[in-house]
């Protein structure tokens, strides 16, 4: 018997370094989109001296830190099979008919089906511009408009349109005569406390509003974050409750302002067929909101006073918002004019035209405050002496600090 001998495979000379190939491009989409001009600009004033007017953060010091921990510690100490489980793309059933209560409560009958857990409100935006746009498709929006919103439709591909408006939001015969030309599929609006303007369209104009979409076939898409920061003034109905509205308003609501945005938990609130499309996209994107904080809010629902907790943080940001408007006649240059809103976190200013708040952003923040100049929330020809203020994360003593640095930064 003989042996094999092993055969002996010559070890491959070692390749020369190759080149590496470049990898496929990004997506269109991305590079039409672009980076976010607030990102930048909260990174420059991301140093502690900064007095941040810029960024748009709900207090910390006001979180209710120990009742949220409470209603985490009981569902996690009562159900935490359940509580660290996968759940339902739709949401938690408690949560959805607690939020439910709610709305029907403050004038609009919703049940539990009529709703859609989000993983905050923004999520809705990108859900429902994935379940209602095609590219090129016409979008109306306020001026200036949330830039995160311009941002999802941006996304989807859509073709962004604004609708005239004034000082109290869109105007509903220009709305008309622009669903009539550009046929859009939605108008995009945020009628009570607006970002960036603070601004809240009037009971008449909403009623009209409605009625246009109902008698030009058009969605609405009516996001409502700020409602329940009211500091004084009547609660204005939603666009959702008025006639015509029922069948194409997309409500949505958040607890980002009232309970804490770090528990990203949102909701949209449509008709069956919408709210449907969007549970679809939403199995795409996240399978479900995180079921721990979807049962910790509903817990917190049931065993504190949600109501009175908001009313305790309105009550410290109108004291905010009355400080910033008390410092603004000295910090601003003659001839600028802003809006007094009734509740929210933001207040908008113009400046006399000679200024561009933009180019002076750098000046400014070298005197240790920050504001967020106008232009970006502009989709047609910005106002370049505009800028938002967040009235909301600073004791008055700071702000009353922070505005005369801004006199300062702003050379008047
Ligand atoms: N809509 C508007 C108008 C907003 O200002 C914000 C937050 N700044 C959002 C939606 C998103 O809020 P969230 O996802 O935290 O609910």
């Amino acid at each position: 018997m003989t042996v094999a001998e092993p055969v002996r495979v010559p070890a491959p000379a070692p390749l020369p370094p190759a080149p590496a190939a470049p990898t496929p491009p990004l997506a269109a989409r991305t590079r039409a989109i672009g980076g976010s001009p607030v990102r930048d600009i909260l990174a420059v004033t991301a140093r502690p001296e900064v007095i941040n007017f810029a960024g748009g953060l709900p207090a910390p010091a006001l979180f209710d830190v120990a009742g949220i921990a409470d209603a985490f510690r009981a569902v996690l100490d009562e159900m935490p099979g359940r509580a660290l489980q996968y759940a339902t793309t739709e949401g938690e059933p408690v949560l959805r008919a607690a939020l439910a209560a709610r709305i029907t409560a403050r004038g609009l009958t919703t049940g539990a089906d009529d709703l859609l857990v989000t993983t905050g409100s923004q999520q809705a935006l990108s859900l429902l511009a994935t379940a209602l746009l095609e590219p090129g498709d016409a979008v109306l929006v306020e001026e200036p408009c949330y830039l995160a919103a311009l941002q999802a439709f941006g996304f989807a591909g859509a073709r962004v349109v604004t609708v005239p408006g004034d000082e109290h939001g869109v105007d509903p015969v220009a709305l008309e005569e622009l669903v009539v030309r550009e046929r859009p599929k939605l108008l995009y609006t945020v009628p009570t406390f607006q970002n960036p303007t603070g601004r809240t369209l009037p009971a008449d104009r909403r009623a009209a509003v409605a009625a246009v979409a109902a008698r030009r076939g058009l969605w609405i898409v009516e996001d409502d974050p700020y409602g329940e920061l009211r500091f004084e003034g009547e609660r204005v109905p939603w666009i959702a409750s008025r006639e015509g509205g029922a069948d194409r308003v997309a409500l949505l609501g958040s607890f980002s302002k009232v309970m804490a945005p770090g528990l990203r938990l949102g909701w949209l609130r449509g008709p069956a067929a919408l709210l449907r499309a969007c549970a679809v996209a939403k199995q795409a994107a996240d399978l479900h909101t995180p079921t721990v904080n979807q049962l910790a809010a509903a817990r917190y629902l049931a065993d504190r006073d949600l109501d009175a907790h908001v009313g305790k943080v309105a009550a410290v940001y109108r004291e905010r918002r009355d400080a910033m408007l008390a410092g603004l006649p000295d910090a601003l240059p003659e001839g600028s004019v802003w809006s007094r809103p009734e509740g929210g976190m933001f207040l908008w200013a113009r400046l006399p035209q000679s200024y561009d708040t933009t180019e002076l952003l750098r000046r400014v923040v070298a005197h240790d405050v920050a504001y967020v100049p106008g232009a970006p929330f502009y989709t047609g020809v910005p106002d370049r002496a505009t800028l938002r203020l967040c009235f909301v994360t600073q004791t008055p003593e700071e702000i009353g600090e922070g505005l005369r640095r801004l006199r300062a930064g702003l050379g008047h």
